[in-house]
């Protein structure tokens, strides 16, 4: 069994011998305990990726105390969509969201930002499937409100790109398919924007189609043993 370090870095490395533009691995530590994230730690991991807010403010809260440095070192993104009501407990724990779905949810988080005065980067979600259990926009949402979306920023609050995924049945046509709409949609209108796709099963076709922020668990943590 490779160290939790070792399963990191050997991603990030065979990828970079692969392509040849500048990725960031989030290594989604959600349902491990804080022993685990530590060990991670330790062994020189730095981006994490978390979905339950009370859980990563616990474990991250911890780690912070522990090790100061890691106050200024560690990222830590929130990776489950995000919702109105538990936007204002994102602030200064999480630097990046990854889930924002609905115009509502934005403009609940730029207000937020503006008070709290906390930096944090957002990702819109895309619903690249059209499956109705998916949270997102739909790609024709988001051009309808195309020079909305660009006005929706604020000091505190900076749109970083778009998230999307697979089809929950996770078929490799399927994810492609998905993946080529998101890129496709970067490339014809959102040039500067960046994507955050691929997970353990479907990251090197992600890779292919350009991502930029990868979010991968259990291939670094092993299989979790409860739904997250
Ligand atoms: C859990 C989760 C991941 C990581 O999934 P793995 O298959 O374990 O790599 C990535 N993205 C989201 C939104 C998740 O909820």
């Amino acid at each position: 069994m490779p160290t939790l370090g070792e399963a990191f870095f050997s991603i990030e490395s065979d990828l970079k011998k692969k392509f040849p533009h500048p990725f960031q691995v989030i290594a989604v530590s959600k349902t491990k305990p804080y022993e685990t994230i530590r060990q991670a730690y330790l062994e020189g991991i730095r981006c994490f990726g978390e979905n339950y807010i009370p859980e990563a403010i616990e474990k991250f809260t911890k780690l912070r105390e522990e090790f100061p440095e890691a106050k200024e070192c560690v990222s830590l993104h929130h990776i489950g969509p995000t919702q109105s009501g538990t936007i204002r407990k994102l602030f200064g724990v999480f630097q990046f969201t990854h889930g924002v779905g609905s115009l509502s949810t934005l403009s609940e988080l730029l207000k937020r930002a503006d008070k709290e005065k906390k930096l944090i980067r957002y990702f819109l979600q895309c619903n690249l499937t059209g499956e109705e259990s998916k949270h997102g926009f739909s790609i024709e949402e988001i051009l309808a409100n195309r020079d909305l979306l660009y006005k929706s920023e604020n000091e505190f609050c900076k749109w970083e790109g778009f998230m999307g995924m697979g089809p929950s049945d996770g078929n490799e046509v399927g994810t492609r398919l998905a993946f080529q709409r998101l890129s496709d949609l970067r490339k014809e209108h959102f040039p500067e924007k960046k994507l955050s796709m691929g997970m353990s099963g479907d990251f090197e076709s992600a890779m292919e189609f350009g991502a930029d922020y990868l979010r991968i668990g259990s291939l670094i943590f092993g299989e979790r043993s409860y739904v997250g």
